[in-house]
């Protein structure tokens, strides 16, 4: 179970302030889609949900407990980057050991959730192998599985398929689909992309200005947006 509420949530850079009050409602088991023009605020939200950012006043929840001053590790929730992030002097199977073993889990468990992981991504024959030796598409799956490992309640992905080409685009997004719904955990996906949000979401979050335009799923924005912004973002894909 993963229910997250964000109320009043605001983020300065020291004088400037970049989210200006979210309050948001996303419930378990929930594909949630952030999508707004570049700079709106979508990646800095996501940090601060991942605990990466201190939040500068409003709270957040998860299952009803305030999460704004637990640390990273503690929250149960994963986050996929947009650059992979992968480490590039250790091999496949030590990206992804590594998080785990943060956790405090003990050798057999970390083997456990590794060869599970990567079974779902199909990396079984890429363990031995340094990101280098990786193309982006598997590099991204590596990713995934890095997250995968911690078995979060909550994955956050922030522009997962940016730097992969088209062909590979469609791959890991129908890939992403999947791993939703085989784990039944709560995901938050961030594009900048109106297709990737209208094919994935169960309910999109449109964002413009470090704040929300509307929340509906992908038919309602479509058949009513609630503004020019949201018609004019949503109707017009690239
Ligand atoms: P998006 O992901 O929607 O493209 P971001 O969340 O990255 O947008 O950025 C939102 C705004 O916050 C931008 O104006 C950006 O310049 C600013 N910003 C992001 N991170 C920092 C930071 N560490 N210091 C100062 N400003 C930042
Ligand atoms: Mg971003």
């Amino acid at each position: 179970m993963a229910r997250l509420s964000l109320r009043g949530i605001k983020k300065r850079f020291k004088a400037t302030e970049v989210l200006h009050g979210i309050d948001l409602d996303i419930g378990d088991r929930e594909f949630v889609v952030f999508v707004g023009p570049s700079g709106c605020g979508k990646s800095t939200l996501l940090r601060l949900i991942a605990g990466l950012d201190p939040i500068s006043d409003g709270e957040f929840t998860l299952n009803e407990k305030r999460m704004n001053d637990v640390p990273p590790s503690k929250r149960g929730i994963a986050m996929v980057f947009q650059s992979y992030a992968l480490y590039p002097h250790m091999d496949v199977y030590e990206n992804m050991a590594f998080g785990a073993r943060l956790m405090g889990l003990d050798k057999p468990e970390v083997e456990a959730r590794i060869a599970e992981a990567a079974r779902m991504l199909r990396l079984n024959e890429l363990l031995q192998r340094k990101p280098r030796e990786l193309s982006g598409g598997q590099r991204q799956r590596v990713a995934i599985g890095r997250a995968l490992v911690r078995k979060p309640e909550v994955f956050l992905l922030d522009e997962p398929l940016s730097n992969l080409d088209a062909a590979l685009r469609s791959e890991v997004r129908l890939e992403i689909a999947k791993l939703h719904r085989d784990i039944g955990g709560t995901t938050i996906y961030v594009t900048h992309d109106q297709v990737e949000a209208m094919t994935l979401a169960d309910k999109i979050v449109v964002m413009n200005l470090g704040r929300i335009e509307q929340v509906g799923s992908p038919r309602e924005l479509f058949e009513t947006p609630a503004n020019t912004f949201v018609a004019t973002f949503i109707g017009s894909p690239k």
